[in-house]
This record gives structure tokens, C-alpha cells and sequence, in this order.
């Protein structure tokens, strides 16, 4: 060990700490994973609770800011304040969702992949490979207005234009008392998101899958299929044509019949409300939350990486009073070791590449020779599988990583 040159890192990773568990388990990578093998070249932001609060949140801003800079963040898992989280850290506002704050900043789109263990057999054991789901992350029925309508009203889309004239369509006349909705999308996030999904499926060497309901709406649903279409012709075919891999549009019908006879490898595109409700469907059916991994994309291609769960609140009051705790750390290595390689990319320092293989490999071997945290232990089919703590399970990765260094 003493003559190991460390990996060197020229250029900085902007380092986002969080709360509770997810911030022990974020010390414990560093000190047993990272620290020994590399010399740490981080940009570090505290995006704990305390500090959001003391610095009236301006930290959140300054990460994201940094990320710009730098191009490339890890992220820990961190509390998004409801009332109980006001009173029990004495805040002086509901501080919003560093995510959502840092989303905005970046205007990114967030790919979300499960990591597969031999023994973890997804609920569709077809699926031998992931399936990334990027979900747009603005419009649509989030940003709705709705209204009850009486019986007798007449319900109109009115458009009033910037010379005052307006344009007007009936939505019905209602003969007996319903409910009405008002959607919208502009042109500009969905360009963003078609390029951020499109610079992704090259980054990751897999192909784009979009789907949307375009024969029922014509116009809406239409605009997207559109737009990602021109973008593609425009922007991205050659490079796609050039990398072996495709963009595959079909109707949001067809893409979940797809999907499900698939054997997963791809990247699918979802409009916000269908990626609302197939990340959740997807993530269970491999598995576990606690195995997967979301990278926040820029249309400039700027990289934030985290795990896809949240703080594992109820694990870091049993590790408070000192109780024996099971939490899984592989998500949160894996943002680690994605941000690593990415920045090893960026940069041309293909060791730094390799460890992070090598961390990923490491961690997988930890499972596959049995031995896990108990979210994984109850999936999982291996016979002679071990359930170990926190600690013991950081630690046999940490043998597994340096046998394979
Ligand atoms: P959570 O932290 O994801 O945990 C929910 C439950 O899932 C846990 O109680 C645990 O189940 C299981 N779980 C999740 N991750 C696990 C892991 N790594 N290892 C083992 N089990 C794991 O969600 P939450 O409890 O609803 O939220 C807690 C806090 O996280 C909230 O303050 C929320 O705002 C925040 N949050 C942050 C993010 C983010 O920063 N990206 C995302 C979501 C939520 P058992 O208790 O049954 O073992
Ligand atoms: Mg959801």
C-alpha cells in the first residue's frame, strides 16, 4: 500500500452532501472507498439541512452554479422540508427541493437506471438489462388549471394574442354539472429535453425510445413527436447513425407492450405524467429503490449523479440511538463511481475510468458472493446469502475493491 500512487484528478467534482443515513453512508464511501486509492479532488458543498438553512438555502444555488462550472456533481440524498421537518430542524422557511432548485438551474432531465445483480431477478425476468426512464420534468397536467363546471355552463379555450384579438374553442356545453382542465408545454422545454435524452443515449451507446398519444392529440401530443422528430433529423441522425444506435418513436400504447416483451438495454423518453407513473412501475418491477441510480442531464450536457432514494429517514433514527442498522449504499456508490468515470472522461484520466469499474465490479462481487443489506437480502435468491449491517457490508466492499486493485 505505501508505494500506491494515488489517481489523480485535475479538474474538481462538485461534492453535494446531504442529511441523515445517506450522510454517513456519504462519509463511509469517502473514507473507505475513495480516500485510499485517490487523491479526492472535490468542490465541496454542504446541502445538509442545517447549512441550507443557514445560508438561506444561497449553498443549494451556489452547487448547481458550480456544476455549470465544472460540469460534472455527485450528489447525497437530502430532505425536501414539509411542516415536521420546519419544526424539528427550527427552520425559518420550508426551503423547496435542492432537486428541484437544482433542476431548474441546469434545466436538466433526469435518466433513472436500475442496477442489475445476478440473484436480484427482476418481477419481468425478461429484463437482463436496464431500462433507463427519463422523465420530462415540466408541464403538462403538473402545471394544470382546473376547474368544476355547473350544469348549463359553456366551457372555452380562449387564446388572446399580443394585438388583443382572441382565438376560441368550444370545450362542451354542459348539460349536467363535470370538470374541466387546462395543459400546457412550450416549445423550448421540450427542445431541451429532447436534446438532453438524445446527448444521453450517445454518452450511454443505447438507443432512444419516445412515445406519446399523438393520434388522439393531434395538435399537443403532435408538438412533441415533432419536435423530437426535427431534432433528430436536424441535429442528431448522423452522430446516432455513426454510434450503431437509433431513435424510435411509436404510440405510448404500443411503447408499453414493448417494453414489457423487451429485454431492457434502451433509454425511453416519457412525457412527465407517463414518467411519473412508469419510473415507479419500472423501479419495482427490478426491484428495490434502494438500487437505483438518477444522473440529472443538462441540454448542454452538464452531469449531476445521485442514488434515486431519499435519506433512509427511519434507518438514521435506529443509527441515532445506536441500534444495528441494514442500509444499502449501492445507489450512492454508483453516483460516485459514475461522476468519477465521467469526470475521468472529461478530463482523459482513464485510471480514474477504471476505478470506477473497478468500485461498480467490486460492489456487484460483494453481492453475488452473498453478502448484503437487507432490503437486498429479502430479493434476493442467492442460498447462502448473508445479512449484514451498515458498516459490514462498506467494509466487504472495500475487500472486494482492493482485491480487484
Ligand atoms: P426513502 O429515504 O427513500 O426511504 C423509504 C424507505 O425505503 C426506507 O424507510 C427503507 O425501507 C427503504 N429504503 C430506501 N432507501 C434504502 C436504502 N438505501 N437501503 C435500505 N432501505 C432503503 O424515502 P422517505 O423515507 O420517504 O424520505 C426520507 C427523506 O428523503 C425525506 O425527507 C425526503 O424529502 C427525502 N428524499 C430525498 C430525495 C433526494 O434527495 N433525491 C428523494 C426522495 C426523498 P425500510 O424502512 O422498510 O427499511
Ligand atoms: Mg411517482
Amino acid at each position: 500500500m505505501e508505494n500506491f500512487k494515488k489517481i489523480q484528478m485535475p479538474t474538481p467534482l462538485v461534492e453535494m452532501d446531504g442529511d441523515e443515513m445517506t450522510r454517513i453512508i456519504w462519509k463511509m464511501i469517502k473514507d473507505i472507498l475513495l480516500k485510499p486509492y485517490i487523491d479526492l479532488n472535490t468542490e465541496y458543498y454542504d446541502l445538509g439541512l442545517e447549512n441550507r438553512e443557514a445560508t438561506k438555502d444561497q449553498v443549494t444555488i451556489d452547487s448547481a452554479n458550480a456544476t455549470k462550472k465544472y460540469g460534472v456533481a455527485v450528489k447525497c440524498a437530502t430532505i425536501t422540508p414539509n411542516a415536521d421537518r420546519v419544526k424539528e430542524y427550527n427552520l425559518t422557511e420550508m426551503w423547496k427541493s435542492p432537486n428541484g432548485t437544482i433542476r431548474a438551474i441546469l434545466d436538466g432531465t433526469v435518466f433513472r437506471a436500475p442496477i442489475l445483480v445476478k440473484g436480484i431477478t427482476p418481477y419481468i425476468p425478461r429484463w437482463t438489462k436496464p431500462i433507463t426512464i427519463a422523465r420530462h420534468a415540466y408541464g403538462d397536467v403538473y402545471k394544470n388549471v382546473e376547474m368544476q363546471v355547473g350544469a348549463g355552463c359553456k366551457a372555452e379555450l380562449v387564446v388572446t394574442h399580443p394585438d388583443g384579438t382572441e382565438e376560441r374553442e368550444t370545450i362542451l356545453d354542459f348539460k349536467t354539472p363535470g370538470i374541466i382542465q387546462g395543459l400546457h408545454n412550450i416549445d423550448k422545454s421540450i427542445e431541451s429535453f429532447a436534446r438532453a435524452c438524445m446527448n444521453y443515449a450517445l454518452d450511454r451507446k443505447q438507443d432512444l425510445w419516445f412515445a406519446t398519444k399523438d393520434t388522439i392529440s393531434k395538435k399537443y401530443d403532435h408538438r412533441f413527436k415533432d419536435i423530437f422528430a426535427e431534432i433528430y433529423e436536424n441535429e442528431y441522425k448522423e452522430r446516432f447513425e455513426a454510434a450503431g444506435i437509433e431513435y424510435f418513436y411509436t404510440l405510448i400504447d404500443d411503447a408499453v407492450a414493448r417494453v414489457v416483451r423487451s429485454e431492457g438495454g434502451y433509454i425511453w423518453a416519457c412525457k412527465n405524467y407517463d414518467g411519473d407513473v412508469m419510473s415507479d412501475m419500472v423501479a419495482t418491477a427490478y426491484g428495490s429503490l434502494s438500487m437505483m441510480t438518477s444522473v440529472l442531464v443538462s441540454p448542454e450536457g452538464v452531469y449531476e449523479y445521485e442514488a434515486a432514494h431519499g435519506t433512509v429517514q427511519r434507518h438514521y433514527y435506529k443509527y441515532l440511538k445506536g441500534e444495528p442498522t441494514s442500509t444499502n449504499p449501492v445507489a450512492t456508490i454508483f453516483a460516485w463511481s459514475g461522476a468519477l468515470r465521467k469526470r475521468g472522461e472529461l478530463d482523459h484520466v482513464p485510471e480514474l475510468c477504471s476505478f470506477a469499474d473497478k468500485l461498480e465490479q467490486a460492489t456487484i462481487n460483494t453481492i453475488t458472493d452473498g453478502v448484503m443489506s437487507g432490503d437486498l437480502a429479502a430479493l434476493c435468491t442467492i442460498p447462502n446469502k448473508r445479512t449484514v449491517g451498515t458498516e459490514d457490508f462498506m467494509a466487504a466492499i472495500g475487500e472486494h475493491l482492493e482485491a480487484l486493485l
